[in-house]
């Protein structure tokens, strides 16, 4: 059995030295720890769940809670 940590995670942003996002939309996990921390607005995850984004780039909260 395999367990999820971040490596599996496929996204190009963990590839790239400075992403233009702090979270990983796929995983939650940290791309960019030197971008400032966002306070999001429920429009602002709203918008981003409408884009498939399992958390959010910006705060890395996890929008889309599988069942
Ligand atoms: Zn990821
Ligand atoms: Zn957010």
């Amino acid at each position: 059995m395999r367990t999820a940590t971040h490596t599996v995670c496929e996204n190009m942003n963990h590839r790239r030295r400075d992403a233009p996002v702090s979270h990983c939309p796929q995983c939650g996990g940290v791309v960019n720890p030197n971008l400032a921390k966002t306070a999001c607005t429920e429009r602002v995850h709203a918008d981003m769940r409408r884009r498939q984004s399992v958390y959010c780039v910006h705060c890395g909260e996890r929008l889309i809670i599988p069942r």
